[in-house]
């Protein structure tokens, strides 16, 4: 008889969160806690004056801000879910559901960010909701990973056996190492990249406090799939490794597509192959996490994306601030 675990816990209650075993769930809560932030904090005023200015952004760049608001905005809110309606249900262990209750507030503050830049830029929220209908390289992202996920939507399904073990281990791959972990970062170097030039700097001050809590919510994922691996060795054969495998490379190719065709002549000095390039390396860093080997050995072409996660590094950013950054994960780890 297997040990009751981190899913599929029958034999202890679920309510009964002390003594704890799983510590590192523990501290991703704290750190969440830790890292608390609210999008009004942080002042729209010069964006505002930026986005109707006639001549402070480019056509394409007001685009690429366009798209990446609409992309996030939706992509927040499908994490939301997947976290509420499919992982809550099936990771039983209770600490690690404390952080689950802990990401589904992030990811509510988040949802709110977008609520707060369509308002204060006043966007067409017909526009920015749709696009993931509208924008063929937005839809085939989302698609992607919620066609990874139907399967455990069934109200009667429980990752039980090996497929369904694998099943739900798709799911936690196709949103912590697929969404969040691939899919959102093309667009937080972009966004990021405007904020070096000054340009939208107060929606790229709210992109750094998602991109940190997204390192969290991603460092958490892999840590939880890596425990359902240790603990059920049977479901991660090598042909499902492959599988995987497989899985990441179809979405380096979608988050590519997505970031030519969102900054098809570069923008600001940065090339479209290297936004390439940073997809493929960030793509690396996310197997290595869940022990698959490397795909693609590319050099980070942008440095200074590891650098803003680890938000102490800039001086005067908490100044304002109650807490000190802290993290469970990797403090680089963008
Ligand atoms: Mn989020
Ligand atoms: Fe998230």
């Amino acid at each position: 008889m297997k040990k009751d675990g981190i899913i599929n816990n029958t034999s202890t209650d679920p309510n009964k969160i002390l003594p704890m075993r799983y510590l590192w769930a523990r501290e991703y809560y704290k750190s969440g806690v830790a890292n608390n932030w609210t999008p009004e904090e942080i002042s729209m005023q010069k964006d505002v004056e930026q986005w109707q200015s006639p001549t402070a952004l480019a056509p394409l760049e007001r685009k690429l801000i366009l798209w990446n608001l609409g992309f996030f905005a939706t992509a927040e809110s499908l994490t939301a879910n997947n976290i509420v309606l499919a992982a809550y249900a099936h990771v039983t262990n209770p600490e690690c559901r404390q952080y689950l209750l802990r990401q589904a507030f992030e990811e509510a503050v988040h949802t709110d960010t977008f609520i707060y830049c369509c308002d204060s830029l006043g966007l067409n929220p017909d526009e920015i909701y749709n696009m993931y209908n509208t924008i063929p390289s937005i839809k085939a992202k989302d698609d992607f990973v919620v066609g990874l996920t139907t399967s455990i939507m069934d109200p009667a399904f429980k990752p039980i056996g090996i497929e369904n073990i694998q099943k739900f281990l798709i799911d936690l791959i196709g949103f912590y190492v697929i969404m969040e972990g691939i899919f959102f970062y093309a667009g937080f170097a972009m966004m990021l990249a405007l904020k070096r030039q000054q340009k939208m700097v107060g929606i790229g001050e709210q992109f750094e406090y998602i991109m940190r809590d997204e390192s969290l919510h991603l460092a958490f994922g892999c840590d939880l799939i890596n425990t359902i691996k240790a603990e059920n060795p049977e479901a991660w054969t090598p042909a499902f490794q492959a599988k995987i495998t497989e899985l990441v490379k179809q979405a380096v190719v979608l988050e590519t597509a997505y970031a030519y065709d969102a900054c098809p002549q570069g923008l600001l000095g940065i090339n479209a192959e290297q936004f390439s390039n940073y997809v493929e390396h960030i793509a690396d860093r996310r197997l290595e996490r869940i022990d698959l080997p490397k795909l693609y050995f590319r050099e980070n072409p942008f440095p200074w994306m590891s650098q803003s996660v680890d938000l102490t590094k800039e001086k005067n950013f908490f100044e304002t601030r109650v807490t000190e950054y802290q993290t469970a994960g990797s403090l680089t780890w963008e």
